[in-house]
């Protein structure tokens, strides 16, 4: 198991990534980057320089809007039908950028995968996902679907269906407190084999007193997630990826420096 940070183009300097006390990470691509030859040699070089390992490239998409569930639902990943084609095709693209930095993971939030099978939505999602797999699968590359929006049982009935080898979870314990969708690690008992990366955030449950709210996102050991227990989890299916902090509030000062912490805190238990 390794520690890393989950960053993003555009907004992280690597050699301030690294110096939070990391060797790799995630590199999250937002919708409107453009993955032009310059912006890989860019990503490419700073790689070299600092030594540093990016194990996922993590595919964002224009127009997602994550205030809350009702606006989750209605504009994340691939449920919202006026952008499927387009974000599969930047999927694709997100894809060709990670295999030119040697990347041999690709992940997203694919939205809330529906409950009924024979449901238009699920079998569209399903079949872009499994076209997204055989494209990664032709680069040596993994797609990972980040855990949250669903609970586990119904995520891992869509991986069955899917039916691709290549098709994996990036695991984040917060998203399922976040979502309220069930308790992390009994989610991960049951999705252990899948798991090819994780996050290590934190927050709070919903409250209950406001519908579609999500719960508050919280620094890292802080929160309702109980990250001993979940570092312990991971321990005992022996996993042994990248576990890496993830912190999205806006001030960019404090999440680095709440990073910073996190880094020290997983380091303790691991
Ligand atoms: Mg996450």
């Amino acid at each position: 198991m390794e520690i890393g940070v989950m960053f993003w183009a555009g907004r992280d300097d690597l050699a301030e990534i690294k110096s939070l006390g990391v060797s790799c990470g995630q590199l999250g691509i937002r919708g409107s980057a453009g993955l032009t030859p310059e912006f890989s040699k860019k990503w490419k070089d700073a790689m070299a320089r600092e030594q540093f390992r990016v194990a996922t490239v993590v595919c964002a998409y224009e127009g997602e809007d994550y205030a809350d569930i009702p606006a989750v639902q209605k504009t994340v990943g691939f449920i919202p039908s006026s952008t499927r084609a387009e974000r599969e095709r930047r999927t694709r693209e997100v894809s060709d950028f990670a295999a030119s930095l040697g990347v041999e993971g690709i992940a997203c939030h694919i939205g809330f995968v529906p409950d009924d099978r024979s449901d238009g939505d699920y079998i569209a999602v399903r079949d872009i996902v499994r076209r997204i797999c055989d494209h990664a699968a032709s680069q040596g590359q993994t797609f990972a679907l980040e855990t949250g929006q669903e609970p586990a049982d119904v995520l891992l009935r869509f991986i069955n269906d899917t039916g691709r080898g290549n098709l994996k979870i990036n695991f984040d314990p917060a998203n399922m407190v976040l979502y309220g969708t069930g308790d992390p690690i009994e989610a991960l008992e049951l999705l252990a084999p899948h798991v090819v990366s994780a996050h290590a955030k934190d927050g709070d449950w919903p409250p209950r007193a406001i519908p579609g709210a999500l719960g508050m996102e919280r620094p890292l050991g802080e929160g309702a997630v109980g990250i001993p227990r979940f570092i312990e989890a991971l321990k005992r299916h022996g996993y042994g990826g990248t576990v890496n902090v993830e912190r999205e509030i806006s001030d960019q000062r404090q999440r680095l420096e709440d990073i910073r912490r996190a880094v020290t805190l997983l380091r303790s238990y691991l």
